[in-house]
């Protein structure tokens, strides 16, 4: 380390550093004893009043301020190992790209324990505890009344215990007892499993697969399309298994860690003596740090994450896989706005390794991308395990079978017949809470958040049914309150809570088999850490008859013994203003659907609906993702919708309404003069146009042509910095999702 009492000469090197500053500049700094190996390195510096790690960028000769003004910087970091350079590039391209200030970039790359200097040193390695003679013989002693000791004794008991099994109670307690001589530490070796799986043989089509994609070791991007349980997760360990054998790194991402433990199970039991590394933002500091410094310094043979572990530094890297690639959790929906799919796209051609992206759904962008040559498409149409056919889809007609509670006749007869064989349904609806909202049935009000402009939502709070608490609550600001005796409009006292939310259904179906079993899996019901991995366990044991869920619950599990899913409210999606409601509904359908007869039993699939003979219901029918494509590709095409169009959209926000529209006005303004061929719309208010009181508009720009439409923006975004923008936030999201 280098310190500040170093003198400074007209000698000393002079540092550019990039910092998490809204400004989009570097700041220079004397650094005495610098050199050129110090680039990609972490820096403390004065910044004002305050001291703040940067990353180190180049030496500069001059400065373009005079050298009595710079500062000195406080202390580089030459114990961690600088960011590669090609990390810096990535970095580079991705400010370049989605218009946001490198510093902020690379302050968003480092894991947040490296965002500041010091702290805790590292792990020498993950440690197990033992008990020592003398701790079997105390705890032996301790009160019956000591629960949590006893928990932690019993424990440690039956053998060793690795110190990420321990929550923060533990930790305290394992402190306090190594002090005392009960415990010794030992090194463990991390739970790298010595013995593992066996791949199973392939079927037809995975070799078929596999003998286009082998033999790739440079850039190509696969398109992988295959049914959900066709055996693309097999393909992706083929492929990895051989990147490992050539001592490559392997890169892969998927929308939700925390969702899929199967996987990162199914990961580490096929590569015995690899060392695996979770990257996703629900790590504690600690680990996520010691994860990521794992992957720089290429002892990580397999990087597993969310969208965040795309800049995860991999100097040996030799693959990038992108699970689920259609799904919008790649997408960042604040700061950075990046999508970690395209993002991992442009890192394997940098790093010319194969990148393959897989869905059962791809994304009509990636779909299309294969359909013009630039991703290279590979299928797999039927079911890796012969026994498992893809679940019928029956569409109920809700406009002559009434649904009841939300339950038509059919839905309810299907679940019957399944509690009589023994067998699992799942009743899918994507809200959550009691009802979308109360209504008065005087003078149909219904009741707005005051800040927001969304409706409340009724949620039931615990008391069972017989005494039900009832709130309403505003699902985007968090406000809470108790629903009013009387209609705040007419007076009337008849308020009842209209539409379904995934209590009410679980009420209508205990009240329906009040036998069942019954679990209700949402973000409420699962917001608990590991609470999800608990109610996983009751269905996998069957301790569940009827699951009610969310989406949450329609990913990549397998439910052997799930042979029914009944889906309500789906119509919703088919009156949405979003252009990509449909696909997303479609996307949903054939992984929800995708739950059932997955084992030996055939699955079934109900979807109530009004509109049943809509064409994307028929592909769901169908199983036909190439037919939906087609069509919904036609009606973008038709409508100069994305992937026909490259957009950008300029948020801003704030209290003042006018003032937001006012400078969006003039950002349209400024735009027009610049370049007549790319089309800037009228500044509208978002789809969410209040929220928490600050008015949120949006100005649409778009273009056939996406490097056209970055040249404006080099030329635009400049402009924008010099509007007055006082007491308003406002930010560019480059391929926007949610237009
Ligand atoms: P996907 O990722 O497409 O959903 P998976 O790779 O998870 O598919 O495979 C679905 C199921 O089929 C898994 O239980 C997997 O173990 C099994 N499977 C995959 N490939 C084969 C194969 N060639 N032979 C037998 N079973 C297979
Ligand atoms: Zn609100």
């Amino acid at each position: 380390m280098t310190s500040s009492t170093t003198p400074t000469s007209a000698s000393t090197p002079i540092i550019q550093v990039a910092l998490d500053t809204p400004l989009d500049r570097v700041f220079d700094y004397l650094a005495p004893g610098a050199d050129d190996s110090d680039v990609g390195r972490r820096a403390l510096v004065p910044f004002g009043h305050q001291k703040v790690v940067g990353v180190v960028l180049g030496m500069v000769a001059h400065s373009e301020l005079p050298r009595e003004s710079l500062k000195t910087v406080q202390e580089v970091d030459r114990e961690t190992p600088p960011l590669p350079a090609d990390l810096m590039e990535l970095a580079r391209f991705a400010a370049g790209y989605y218009r946001h200030p490198l510093g902020a970039v690379l302050a968003a790359i480092l894991p947040p324990a490296l965002r500041r200097m010091g702290g805790p040193g590292r792990d020498t390695g993950p440690v197990a505890y033992v008990l020592t003679a003398l701790g079997q013989d105390q705890l032996g002693q301790l009160p019956r009344r000591a629960t949590a000791q006893r928990a932690l004794g019993d424990r440690l008991a039956s053998g060793p215990l690795a110190r990420q099994e321990l929550d923060t109670r533990d930790k305290g307690l394992v402190r306090d007892w190594l002090k005392k001589g009960w415990l010794t530490q030992q090194p463990m070796e991390d739970g790298i499993p010595k013995s593992g799986d066996e791949p199973p043989g392939l079927t037809q089509e995975q070799v078929t697969v596999l003998a286009e994609l082998e033999g790739c070791v440079g850039f190509g991007t696969w398109l992988l399309h295959g049914v959900t349980g066709s055996g693309k997760t097999e393909i992706y360990l083929r492929r990895v298994a051989d990147m490992l054998e050539m001592g490559r790194q392997a890169l892969i991402l998927v929308p939700e860690i925390h969702l899929t433990p199967q996987l990162t199970e199914r990961i580490a039991r096929r590569f015995p003596g690899r060392r695996l590394v979770g990257l996703h933002s629900g790590l504690a500091e600690g680990a996520r740090r010691e994860a990521w410094l794992t992957a720089l310094e290429g002892r990580a043979d397999i990087v597993l994450g969310t969208r965040l572990a795309v800049f995860a530094p991999m100097p040996r890297l030799g693959l990038i896989v992108v699970d689920e690639e259609h799904d919008p959790a790649f997408k960042q929906m604040e700061g950075m706005r990046y999508s970690a799919r395209d993002v991992a796209v442009w890192r394997g051609k940098q790093r010319n390794v194969p990148v393959i992206l897989g869905s059962a759904t791809p994304a009509l962008e990636s779909w299309r991308n294969a359909q013009e040559g630039r991703y290279r498409l590979v299928s797999l149409t039927h079911r890796a395990r012969e026994s498992a056919a893809l679940p019928t889809v029956r569409l109920v007609d809700s406009r002559t079978d009434r649904p009841r509670q939300g339950l038509t006749q059919a839905l309810v007869q299907a679940v019957a017949l399944r509690l009589e064989r023994g067998e699992q349904s799942l009743v899918f609806i994507n809200r959550r809470g009691y009802a979308p909202t109360l209504l008065c049935n005087g003078c149909g009000h219904v009741f707005p958040c005051p800040r927001c402009s969304a409706h409340l939502v009724l949620h039931r709070r615990g008391g069972g049914p017989q005494a039900p608490g009832y709130r309403l609550l505003c699902h985007h600001c968090g406000l809470s309150v108790p629903p009013p005796e009387a209609c705040p409009s007419c007076g009337g006292l008849d308020l009842r809570p209209a539409g379904q939310g995934t209590q009410r259904v679980e009420e209508a179906l205990a009240a329906q088999f009040p036998q069942a079993r019954l679990l209700r899996i949402d973000r409420d019901t699962a917001a608990r850490k590991g609470a999800f991995a608990a109610m996983r366990e009751q269905v996998a044991t069957r301790e569940v008859d009827i699951l009610v869920g969310t989406q949450i619950v329609a990913k990549g599990h397998d439910f052997p013994h799930l042979t029914l899913v009944g889906i309500i409210g789906a119509d919703q999606a088919l009156v949405s203003p979003d252009f990509r409601a449909g696909e997303r509904l479609f996307a949903q359908l054939m992984q929800v659907a995708g739950r059932s007869g997955r084992a030996e039993h055939p699955g079934e699939v109900l979807i109530q609906t009004a509109y049943p003979r809509h064409p994307l219901y028929q592909a769901v029918v169908a199983h036909d993702y190439p037919g939906y494509a087609r069509q919904a590709l036609r009606e973008r095409r038709g409508a100069d919708f994305p992937p026909y169009v490259s957009q950008v959209l300029l948020r801003a926000e704030g209290r003042d309404e006018q003032a937001v529209l006012g400078f969006l006005m003039a950002a349209r303004e400024q735009g027009e003069a610049l370049d007549p061929g790319v089309r800037i719309f009228d500044p509208v208010p978002a789809l969410m146009s209040r929220v928490a009181n600050s008015h949120r508009l949006q100005l649409l720009v778009q273009s056939r042509s996406r490097p056209r439409l970055q040249s404006f923006l080099d030329r635009w975004v400049p402009v924008l910095g010099e509007l007055p923008s006082r007491g308003l936030r406002w930010g560019l999201d480059v391929d926007p999702l949610d237009v």
